[in-house]
């Protein structure tokens, strides 16, 4: 395997950052995560538009063109001959003397690539089976729609949902479901509206979101961009998350109590069976 670091590509073994370099110490950088299929990105363009925005955001300078970037991705994973899996890529803001102000401005920015295929499945996917998710109180900042390394929350509500044999962790505050730990979280009401919650505030605007969004239009589904709380998710007909990894998995329990009939449902499944209709193959 192979990483791209700073302009190199080294073997993966061997790929570090400098002690100083401000991800590690300050988590002051943010990342993207693409699904790769048949060798080529999903919705690159999406990606690169959330990536050049979560940069802004932290006023960290995008370290190559778009362009080059790109470059850069293809080229790591054609050499981890990547066909069906993720590229991750991690921009910050570069390694310098720790001192929270900012380094001098002629700083370069850090930046790293890798690619891994995923691990085929030994068990049923919870695309097929369906999963469970716990629910864990919203303790992160406010500003979670930068898509930062700064992930310990998420981290400690992913290992609690793993720990209780769930595989995802629902924020919820105030009682309003806002999202997982690395995913959106999604409800098909009784009345069969599908509904998640606006990414106006309060949430990471996922790329697989937008694009489900115009997947369930595409389909004709009624579509209601709106908070729904805790008490709406248990008493839906289906329930689900989605991300760039996952695509769409159904969520056949919250916090013990079954949702809907406990199988996956139909409107996560025609979702899901669309996604490539919509999404945008990037060229090789
Ligand atoms: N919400 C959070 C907190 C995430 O970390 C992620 C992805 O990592 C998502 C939502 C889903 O976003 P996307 O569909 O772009 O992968």
């Amino acid at each position: 395997r192979v990483a791209y670091v700073n302009g190199l590509y080294v073997p993966h073994a061997e790929a570090a950052v400098h002690v100083e370099d401000r991800g590690y110490q300050f988590a002051d950088g943010v990342y993207e995560v693409c699904e790769v299929r048949g060798g080529r990105m999903i919705d690159e363009r999406r990606h690169m538009g959330r990536l050049q925005r979560s940069l802004r955001e932290l006023r960290i300078v995008m370290p190559m063109s778009l362009g080059a970037l790109g470059v850069v991705l293809r080229e790591t994973i054609r050499r981890n001959r990547v066909r069906d899996g993720i590229v991750y890529l991690q921009v910050t803001r570069g390694v310098a003397r720790r001192d929270h102000y900012f380094p001098a401005p002629d700083t370069p920015p850090s930046i790293v690539v890798t690619a891994r295929a995923s691990i085929p499945a030994k068990v049923p996917a919870p695309a097929i089976s369906g999963a469970a998710v716990i629910t864990v109180p919203d303790n992160r900042w406010d500003r979670v729609d930068i898509k930062t390394v700064g992930l310990l929350p998420n981290v400690l509500a992913k290992q609690a949902a793993k720990e209780a044999g769930a595989r995802e962790a629902w924020f919820v505050r105030d009682g309003v479901v806002m999202e997982g730990g690395s995913t959106n979280a999604w409800i098909v009401t009784q009345a069969g509206a599908i509904v998640t919650r606006p990414a106006e505030s309060g949430i990471l605007r996922g790329i697989t979101r937008t694009v489900l969004l115009e997947v369930a239009n595409r389909l004709g589904l009624t579509v209601d961009e709106r908070d729904f709380t805790l008490d709406e998710a248990f008493a839906a007909r289906e329930a689900f998350i989605s991300s760039a990894s996952n695509v769409v998995v159904p969520i056949v329990s919250i916090d013990g109590k079954t949702i809907g009939d406990g199988k996956p449902g139909p409107v996560a499944r025609s979702l899901r069976d669309s996604f490539y209709d919509v999404a945008e193959f990037a060229r090789k």
